[in-house]
């Protein structure tokens, strides 16, 4: 696995539980419940990756490595990113400007907007790509057990789209999921796991989050080939992701 590089989400546990943090040439799935911290390390990560590369992120010299950010359910923030930037010594109008938001409307909209990123990624130097949620829209389009198989179909060509996006440039893909509480207990029916069980034979590395005693969160590696399996606690901070 040579050439890959990796994003400091801003805390040093769960970087280690990564294997030094979010990894390029990878789909990085953050599953878990409502609150449980997905859009907030979606958020860190876009400021992170323009961090120099000695301080965990990917730009180099003057040569900036940008962000795009997908947003399917509105839940983005640029006061959020704002809050981020200045905790970090970051200029934040300089940071926002490093950050390309789109918003999809619908399934459809969502893989048309990956499609350019063929375009736009090599041209100013993303080096992230996220898609809070990646889910949503497929769930709402094609609800319930009947439409499972074709809901299944799509969102698989959506990951090979974005698999290829993050080989090809050499670029971190982070996806989000929401799924119950205790998505165990849901797994035996991929109707009742919310997308959950849909993507669970996508290629890279699996992210479970839950919700701990106050601003903590527990962040479980699911079944990742090449890093060990376990748990570890990080929070969310007025500035952001840290231990
Ligand atoms: P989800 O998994 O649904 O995407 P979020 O990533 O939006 O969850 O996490 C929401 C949580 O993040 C909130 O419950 C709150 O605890 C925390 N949070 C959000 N903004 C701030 C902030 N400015 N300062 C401190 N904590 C925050």
């Amino acid at each position: 696995r040579m050439h890959l590089r990796k994003i400091t989400t801003g805390s040093s546990n769960l970087d280690e539980l990564l294997g030094g943090g979010v990894e390029t040439k990878t789909i990085t799935e953050f599953f878990g419940e409502f609150g449980s911290g997905k859009s907030q390390i979606s958020h860190q990560l876009s400021v992170n990756v323009q961090l120099p590369a000695d301080q965990g992120g990917l730009t180099e010299g003057d040569k900036i490595a940008k962000a795009v950010y997908i947003d399917t359910e509105g839940t983005f923030r640029w006061e959020r990113i704002e809050q981020m930037a200045r905790c970090l010594g970051m200029d934040p109008e300089l940071v926002m400007e490093n950050i390309y938001y789109m918003r999809a409307v619908n399934s459809d909209h969502q893989m048309a907007v990956v499609e350019e990123l063929f375009e736009l990624v090599p041209k100013e130097n993303v080096k992230l790509v996220v898609v809070d949620s990646v889910t949503s829209h497929f769930r709402a389009e094609y609800p319930g057990r009947e439409n499972l198989a074709l809901r299944q179909q799509k969102l698989n060509k959506h990951l090979h789209q974005l698999g290829r996006l993050a080989e090809v440039f050499n670029v971190a893909v982070v996806i989000t999921n929401q799924v119950m509480a205790r998505p165990d207990v849901f797994y035996g029916d991929p109707t009742q796991a919310v997308g959950g069980h849909v993507l669970y034979h996508a290629p890279g590395v699996r992210v479970q989050l839950k919700k701990s005693r106050g601003n903590k969160r527990i962040a479980r590696m699911v079944d990742a080939p090449h890093l060990p399996e376990g748990e570890t606690v990080f929070a969310i901070t007025e500035c952001g992701i840290r231990d």
